[in-house]
């Protein structure tokens, strides 16, 4: 398993993530790809939420949800582009999902 370099600025409850064992309220893990569960005590891959389809971006901008990000190591923030995403064809964001570039 691959350490994260980032975590989304915002708790994956934001983004409606789950755990996908117990549907219960999940942290980033330490590790890529993965969320970490305090009642099932272990690293799983979660419910993906907004994650899961095609993420209507713009929709996620009104209602206040960011996609910004901070790096672990300079604790710096990495502003998500919103312009940069082609909302014509609703590409989505899903190659970066949950701390995997
Ligand atoms: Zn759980």
């Amino acid at each position: 398993m691959k350490r994260r370099e980032w975590v989304y600025v915002m708790s994956p409850s934001a983004y409606e993530m789950s755990c996908d064992l117990c549907n219960g309220e999940v942290e980033w893990s330490e590790f890529q790809g993965l969320v970490w569960c305090w009642r099932c005590l272990k690293d799983t891959r979660g419910n993906p939420g907004v994650f899961g389809g095609p993420i209507g971006i713009e929709a996620c901008r009104l209602l206040g949800i960011s996609f910004d990000r901070i790096h672990l190591k300079t604790g710096k923030r990495i502003k998500y582009n919103f312009h940069k995403t082609d909302l014509n064809t609703g590409e989505s964001i899903k190659y970066n999902l949950k701390g995997v570039e």
